[in-house]
């Protein structure tokens, strides 16, 4: 995912366009590894200003991640479709600067190239809910046995170990409920 400055220079003021394709194993959010199950596209391009020295890209990312229900653990497969407009200035005073819907970095002017990577995995952690449920109402697990409390509407070993299921009034409260 590297951005040849020298080709973009050579067509200055020109729409360089850009169409990549790479495999990520998993991309780390929150502490936990996130499995990339489809490859990572990148799509848009990218036009180099002499003037100012600046380069400018209009990106589409598309992938899908494997995040887990916070209360189930169950796999949840997100898509990502994203589309970011990023400015790199050279030796700009700041790393990281934004203006309205454009994200701005600095650049190295003497590098012969910017590596894309890092910057898109950072938009891509942005479209990740750090909190993911399966869906809203997800039951979780069980706090004794952790069994998957979606799939077992009735279960009550929680209610067993603490006796109440075992006083003849409640069993029948129970049966009428
Ligand atoms: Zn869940
Ligand atoms: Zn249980």
């Amino acid at each position: 995912m590297e951005l040849s400055l020298n080709k973009l220079k050579s067509k200055e003021g020109q729409f360089v366009s850009i169409d990549e394709r790479t495999s990520l194993d998993s991309i780390s959010f929150h502490k936990d590894e996130l499995e990339v199950i489809e490859d990572l596209v990148v799509t848009g391009g990218a036009i180099f200003t002499a003037d100012e020295e600046v380069i400018n890209l209009s990106l589409d990312f598309e992938t899908t991640v494997i995040e887990h229900c916070r209360r189930c653990l169950e796999p949840i497969e997100t898509k990502i479709d994203r589309h970011e407009e990023i400015e790199f200035r050279p030796d700009m005073e700041y790393e990281v600067k934004g203006e309205g819907d454009l994200s701005i970095y600095r650049y190295e002017s003497g590098s012969g190239m910017i590596d894309l990577l890092p910057y898109i995995i950072r938009f891509l952690k942005l479209d990740l809910d750090p909190y993911p449920l399966c869906k809203e109402d997800c039951k979780g697990l069980c706090p004794k046995c952790g069994v998957n409390l979606n799939n077992q509407e009735d279960h009550s070993c929680e209610a067993e170990e603490e006796g109440e299921a075992k006083d003849p009034r409640m069993e029948k409260l129970a049966e009428l409920l």
